[in-house]
């Protein structure tokens, strides 16, 4: 026999005790626009009050629609059905208080327990924004599966969904801040069970964009662990674990990690420059990531200024705004497409006249501006790159001569392109490059990256 919402109501009801929120879940996909709680309520009144007419009205059912309201009054702990019989002169037995909800053990019913410890775990934290995740024990998972087979029950949704909307609404109401979905600043996760919890924060990272300078040669932009050690610690690198002093990293990412108060961070560079190579011009864009931050509203101004202040000379920062996650990866993939600028200063193994500079700078420009080069992975850097071969465009070359084996070049270039052995021609494996079409050996004594065009 099929029976009809109202019949399941008391079927269950007369086996067990369940809240009304657990109650209007089980029903959660019938009607809209209503609450879980409010479901319950009107199935719970709609029997008390069929139930109530049958009791004044019909004679012969009068016993059985007794017997409905007792349930409602003494298993769903319905008070409106307690006012009917006591109104109407009938008994009923006290309700057992100690009973409690045989799905959540009245987890719903004390939902303020579980927002209070996530507001004294989130305390220290400054967010704009939050979202709350459950994960429910399997005990509470599968008593629920069961007792939905039982019943029939085929219109609930799940005690988590149910949970993180509770409890999401609870908390959005108190701490004034909305849920949000995409991208929470904090993620408050709930590990359930019947008779304990535990609230577990995901704090998302604090991306800050910005552009750096590198205004002396030597410093890596990155921290470079200890050939040696690999980072551990050893007396080759005085036991910093570093093979550099410092790094643009270690220059600038101390200041926000104090600003912030992060555990940690990461340095996300638009490509990278070489160690020797000075980063001049406009700045390299980078992307600092913050993780676990406790502050996020930064005068990012105010840092610039500090740390700009600080540096010495050697690393000055510009155009700080707040970015996120998605812009890192564009970040990388952007890298590899934009135009770069370098200045070389170039020295020939060969003395050679001006009038032949000109020539053969001459001949470069026609060879090499605006068109491909083939660059194999530099035998310097083959130790950590896959060895292939790149094609890399090259737009423009401006000369200068210096001294008779002594030259300055402008060079404009897709992001990615090895300069030094663009130049140098790295034993044939970057072609063609300027020592082929000089026809004599040039090395590049000193690099700059004087603009990055995005
Ligand atoms: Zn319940
Ligand atoms: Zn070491």
């Amino acid at each position: 026999m099929k029976l009809n919402i109202l019949d399941k109501v008391l079927k269950i009801y007369q086996k067990y005790y369940i809240c009304p929120y657990c109650l209007g879940r089980m029903f959660a996909l019938l009607g809209t626009d209503t609450t879980n709680f409010k479901r319950a309520y009107s199935l719970l009144l709609s029997l008390t009050l069929e139930n109530h007419r049958i009791l004044l009205t019909n004679k012969n059912k009068e016993n059985n629609a007794l017997l409905n309201l007792r349930i409602l009054a003494e298993n769903a702990k319905f008070s409106p059905a307690r006012k009917v019989l006591e109104k109407e002169g009938h008994e009923y037995t006290q309700i057992d208080s100690t009973k409690t909800c045989y799905l959540c053990n009245n987890i719903f019913l004390n939902l303020q327990k579980y927002v209070n410890k996530a507001i004294n775990n989130t305390e220290n934290y400054e967010y704009n924004t939050f979202l709350c995740g459950t994960s429910p024990n399997s005990k509470i998972i599968n008593q629920e599966d069961r007792f939905k087979a039982e019943f029939n029950l085929l219109e609930s949704e799940s005690f988590k969904t149910h949970f993180n909307r509770e409890i999401g609404k609870l908390l959005s109401s108190i701490i004034n801040k909305p849920p949000e979905f995409e991208n929470p600043d904090i993620l408050i996760i709930y590990s359930l069970d019947f008779d304990e919890f535990e609230v577990q924060l995901l704090v998302r990272s604090l991306f800050i964009y910005g552009r750096y300078n590198k205004l002396i040669r030597g410093i890596p932009q990155t921290r470079w662990p200890c050939r040696k050690c690999k980072g551990k610690g050893c007396d080759k690198c005085n036991f910093t674990g570093t093979q550099y002093d410092t790094s643009v990293e270690q220059l600038i990412n101390p200041l926000f990690i104090e600003k912030s108060k992060a555990t940690g961070s990461k340095f996300h560079g638009a490509g990278r420059e070489d160690i020797d190579v000075r980063m001049l011009g406009n700045g390299r864009p980078f992307i600092l990531e913050l993780k676990e931050p406790k502050t996020r509203n930064l005068d990012l101004n105010y840092i610039m200024v500090e740390l700009n202040n600080t540096q010495d000379g050697k690393v000055q920062i510009s155009n700080l705004k707040f970015s996120n996650k998605k812009e890192v990866i564009a970040l990388k993939a952007k890298a590899e497409n934009t135009k770069k600028v370098y200045l070389a200063l170039i020295e020939a193994e060969e003395a050679i006249e001006i009038k032949e500079f000109e020539t053969k700078l001459n001949l470069l420009k026609k060879t090499i501006e605006n068109n491909k080069i083939y660059q194999r992975t530099p035998n310097r850097v083959s130790h950590r790159r896959a060895d292939l071969i790149r094609e890399k465009y090259v737009y423009k070359i401006e000369g200068e001569y210096i001294t008779s084996n002594l030259f300055q070049f402008t060079i404009e270039t897709q992001g990615g392109t090895y300069i030094k052995e663009l130049i140098s021609g790295d034993d044939g494996r970057t072609k063609p490059s300027f020592s082929e079409e000089f026809g004599s050996k040039l090395i590049c004594k000193e690099l700059d990256v004087i603009d990055i065009k995005d």
